[in-house]
C-alpha cells in the first residue's frame, strides 16, 4: 500500500501544484501535498513521513464520519464531537430513555448499541483521474451534456475501481473546479456503536447561545466504535460482528498542550469558496445566504413552538433544530463579516487587477478575456430564477412527506434503468443508504409541524411572479390562496395520505413502475405532478454546472500565470490537513482574548437553566477541586477548550487536534463568530478554530462519566 501511495503522491504532486510559498498557513493541504510542507520548520518534532506515507501513517487513524473522528484504540474506538454523534444519539432515545438529556454510557462490549445513519470512512489510497475524466468531454457538447459526460465517465471509474477492489468504496473528488479530479479508495465501515456520550447539559454546554463563539466551555465529545464482521470485512450491523482493528490509531496526551505550542488537524472539510469570483460571492450575499436564514429561522420558530409543551415532540424535532440553528448562525456570521471585510470589494478589486493583466497580452486577452463576465452571466441567470428554484428545492426537503414522495416516485423511474444510468442516489451503491435516511426521516416525522412547513411554501409560492409559478401548486389550488384554501387543502393532503406508515412506503419502494403507478396517494400525486418541474431545474443545474466548470478551470490558469505560483485547492470533503498554533485574538478594539477556557468559567455561566444547565455532580467536582491528573499546572484548573489559528471548515468537526509529537490533544468542533467568514476567506487576523480540551475528555469520562475503563483502553 505505501508504494502505491507513494508513487501515486509524486504523481498527483506535479498536477496539483507547480510550486506554492512555504511561509503561507492558509491551506487546508491536500494529503498528497504534506511531504512537501517542511512541517519541521513550522513546529513538527516526528518526521512527516509519519504523518503520511508510510503504511501506519497517522491518516489511517482519521475516519469520515459525516464530519470527521480518530481512532484512539486498537478495538475500532474512535473519538468524535457530540453534535456529530447527536442525530444518532436522537434516533435511540426515547421518552424512557432520554439519551440526549442523560447520557450514554455502555459498561461492557454488549451494551453497546446502534449509532443509525452512521458510517465511517478511512482514505486508503489516492489517483489522479483527470485525464480520464476529461476526455469524456467532446467539442461541440452543450453545458449540460458536458456536465453529464462528466457523470458518466466518473460512474464508470468508479464502478470498475469498486469491482477491481471488493469491499471498498470509490469516489471522484473535483479539486480545481472543472480542471483536476482525484479517484479516492475508501474503507467504509457500517457497523458503528455508541460507547459514551456526556448530556446536552456537557456536550452541548452554551447551545445556540455559545455556538460559533469564544469563549467556549463545550465538552463536544462522544466516543463511538467501528464493527466490522468476524473476518475483518466491512458489514451492516450484526451482534455477531467484531471490533474493526485500525491500521493505526492516535495515542493521547493526558498533559495537552498551552498557548503558542504548535498543532495541526487531518480531517475532511466540507466546502470552502476560496477561488470563486466576486459575482458568486455577491450573489451568496446578496440573494442565497439571507433567505436561508429567513426561511430557517422560520422553520425552527415553528419547529420550537410545536415542541413547546411536550418533551415527546421536542426529541422529534432536536437534531433538526440543530442543524438549521448550527448554519443560520453561521450564515449571519458569514453575512456580518462580509461586510465588515467588504469582502465582495476586495474581490473586485483583485479580479480587476487579473482583468489588466489579461489585457495586456494579445495572446492572453483572447484565451482569458471575457472569463470574468461570463461567470458573471451564470450568476445573473441563478438570481433571476432563485425565487422558484428554492421553494422547488424546499418542497422537496423541507416538506416530510412531499420529500418522501418524489424519492418513491423517482426510485419507481430511475430503479429500473441499469445502474450506470441512474441518477447516483438511486444507483445499487447508494440506494440502501437512501432509504435508511427516509426511514430514519420518517421516525421523526410529526404531522402539524409538516403541515405547518408545507403551509410556509405554499405561501410563499404564491407570491412568485407570473413568470416563474410553480404551476401544479397553482392547480392543486385553483389559484386561491386564502387562509381557507390553503387550510382545506392541507387537510385533505394530510388526511388522505399513507405515506406516513412506514410499512406502506416500503411496500413502494418494493413495487415495479407499473404498480406504483396505480398507487393513489395524494402526495405521490403531487409528486408526479412536481416532477418535470424537478426534472427541468435539474438540467438547469447541470447546464450552468457546465457553463461554469470550464471557465473555473480557465480561470486557475490564468490566476497561476498572474501570480507567478499555484495555489491550494478549495476544500471539497477529502483529507486534508491544517496546522498552527494555540492562539488567542482580538474580536474587536480593546478586547483580548486567551486561548484556554477552564471549569471556572463553566460554573460561572452555569444558570440551572438550559443551555447553561451543568450538571450537579459536575459543579460538586468543581468545588471539590477533584481536578485528578487534568489540571493546568500555571491554570490550576482543569483546562475546557482551547483556541488556534488553523484553517478550518465544516465537517472538520471532530477533527483530531494533535501536537508536534503526533499525540491527540484535543478535538474540533467549532471557530469563532469572525471566523464563519473562513469559507471564503481566511486570515491569521481572525481565523481561529476551537476544541475541546483533551484533559476536560478525559477528566468528564473519569470522574463525572465514572467510566475508568475506557480511560484504560485509551491507555492511560
Ligand atoms: N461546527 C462545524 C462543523 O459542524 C465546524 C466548523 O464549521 O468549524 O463541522
Amino acid at each position: 500500500m505505501f508504494q502505491r501511495i507513494a508513487a501515486v503522491l509524486l504523481f498527483c504532486g506535479l498536477i496539483l501544484s507547480p510550486a506554492y510559498p512555504a511561509a503561507v498557513d492558509e491551506g487546508m493541504y491536500p494529503i498528497s501535498e504534506i511531504m512537501k510542507l517542511d512541517l519541521r520548520s513550522k513546529g513538527l518534532e516526528i518526521d512527516p513521513a509519519e504523518i503520511y506515507s508510510t503504511d501506519r501513517s497517522l491518516i489511517f487513524a482519521i475516519v469520515g464520519v459525516g464530519a470527521t473522528g480518530s481512532f484512539v484504540s486498537p478495538d475500532g474506538l474512535f473519538v468524535t464531537n457530540h453534535h456529530v454523534a447527536f442525530g444518532a444519539v436522537q434516533a435511540a432515545s426515547t421518552r424512557e430513555n432520554d439519551y440526549i438529556r442523560d447520557g450514554f454510557l455502555a459498561r461492557t462490549r454488549a451494551e453497546e448499541i446502534q449509532a443509525k445513519g452512521m458510517t465511517a470512512r478511512i482514505t486508503e489510497s489516492f489517483r489522479d483521474v483527470s485525464a480520464e475524466v476529461l476526455s469524456s468531454v467532446l467539442p461541440g457538447m452543450d453545458f449540460a451534456a458536458r456536465t453529464k459526460a462528466i457523470e458518466k465517465r466518473t460512474k464508470e471509474i468508479v464502478a470498475q475501481t469498486e469491482k477491481d477492489n471488493p469491499g471498498k468504496r470509490a469516489e471522484v473528488s473535483e479539486m480545481f473546479t472543472g480542471k483536476t479530479y482525484i479517484l479516492f479508495i475508501y474503507t467504509y465501515l457500517k457497523d458503528i456503536r455508541m460507547v459514551y456520550v456526556p448530556p446536552r447539559s456537557i456536550g452541548e454546554f452554551g447551545g445556540e447561545e455559545d455556538n460559533w463563539m469564544w469563549p467556549r466551555h463545550t465538552g463536544d465529545f462522544s466516543f463511538l466504535r467501528a464493527y466490522v464482521a468476524p473476518d475483518g470485512s466491512p458489514a451492516d450491523y450484526s451482534p455477531q460482528n467484531v471490533p474493526f482493528k485500525p491500521k493505526r490509531f492516535l495515542r493521547i496526551q493526558p498533559r495537552g498542550v498551552d498557548e503558542g505550542d504548535f498543532v495541526f488537524l487531518l480531517g475532511y472539510p466540507g466546502r470552502t469558496y476560496r477561488h470563486s469570483a466576486a459575482s458568486f460571492l455577491a450573489f451568496e450575499e446578496e440573494v442565497r445566504m439571507p433567505y436561508v436564514v429567513d426561511w430557517y429561522a422560520r422553520q425552527i420558530d415553528l419547529m420550537e413552538k410545536m415542541g413547546a409543551g411536550d418533551r415527546g415532540v421536542a426529541l422529534l424535532h432536536a437534531s433538526r433544530i440543530k442543524g438549521l440553528a448550527n448554519t443560520m448562525k453561521n450564515y449571519r456570521g458569514k453575512l456580518k463579516g462580509m461586510k465588515r471585510l467588504g469582502l465582495v470589494e476586495r474581490r473586485r478589486e483583485d479580479e480587476k487587477a487579473l482583468q489588466r493583466f489579461i489585457e495586456a497580452d494579445l495572446e492572453r486577452r483572447e484565451r482569458y478575456g471575457t472569463i470574468l463576465t461570463d461567470i458573471a452571466a451564470v450568476y445573473d441567470d441563478n438570481r433571476a430564477s432563485f425565487g422558484s428554484e428554492a421553494i422547488l428545492g424546499y418542497l422537496g426537503s423541507s416538506v416530510n412527506l412531499l420529500g418522501l414522495a418524489s424519492t418513491v416516485h423517482e426510485a419507481g423511474i430511475e430503479r429500473p434503468k441499469p445502474d450506470l444510468e441512474r441518477e447516483p442516489a438511486y444507483m445499487d451503491r447508494n440506494f440502501p443508504r437512501v432509504r435508511q435516511r427516509l426511514m430514519l426521516g420518517l421516525r421523526n416525522h410529526y404531522e402539524p409541524t409538516d403541515k405547518a412547513v408545507f403551509r410556509e411554501l405554499i405561501l410563499k409560492a404564491s407570491k412568485l411572479p407570473e413568470a416563474s409559478r410553480i404551476k401544479p401548486l397553482d392547480e392543486a389550488l385553483g389559484g386561491d390562496f386564502s387562509e381557507t384554501a390553503i387550510g382545506g387543502y392541507l387537510n385533505k393532503m394530510y388526511a388522505g395520505t399513507r405515506l406516513n406508515d412506514s410499512r406502506f412506503v416500503e411496500k413502494l419502494l418494493e413495487m415495479t413502475p407499473g404498480e406504483l403507478a396505480k398507487v393513489e396517494d395524494p402526495f405521490l400525486d403531487l409528486a408526479r405532478a412536481l416532477y418535470p418541474d424537478v426534472l427541468e431545474l435539474r438540467e438547469k443545474q447541470k447546464a450552468r454546472r457546465g457553463a461554469l466548470d470550464p471557465l473555473y478551470a480557465r480561470l486557475s490558469d490564468v490566476k497561476e500565470l498572474f501570480l507567478g505560483k499555484g495555489f491550494i485547492p478549495d476544500a471539497n470533503g477529502t483529507l486534508r490537513l491544517t496546522y498552527g498554533r494555540i492562539k488567542g485574538y482580538e474580536p474587536v478594539d480593546a478586547v483580548d482574548y486567551s486561548p484556554i477556557t477552564t471549569l471556572r468559567g463553566v460554573i460561572e455561566k452555569t444558570t440551572g437553566r438550559e443551555p447553561f444547565d451543568t450538571p450537579p455532580a459536575l459543579a460538586e467536582l468543581f468545588e471539590k477541586r477533584d481536578f485528578g491528573a487534568f489540571e493546568h499546572p500555571r491554570l490550576r484548573d482543569v483546562p475546557v477548550c482551547i483556541l488556534y489559528d488553523t484553517d478550518t471548515t465544516g465537517g472538520n468537526s471532530g477533527s483530531p487536534v494533535i501536537n508536534a509529537r503526533g499525540e491527540l490533544i484535543g478535538i474540533n468542533f467549532d471557530r469563532t463568530y469572525e471566523a464563519t467568514i473562513n469559507d471564503y476567506a481566511w486570515s491569521e487576523e481572525y481565523s481561529r478554530s476551537i476544541a475541546v480540551d483533551i484533559r476536560y475528555v478525559l477528566w468528564v469520562t473519569q470522574k463525572f462519566g465514572r467510566a475508568d475503563f475506557l480511560l484504560k483502553e485509551l491507555g492511560l
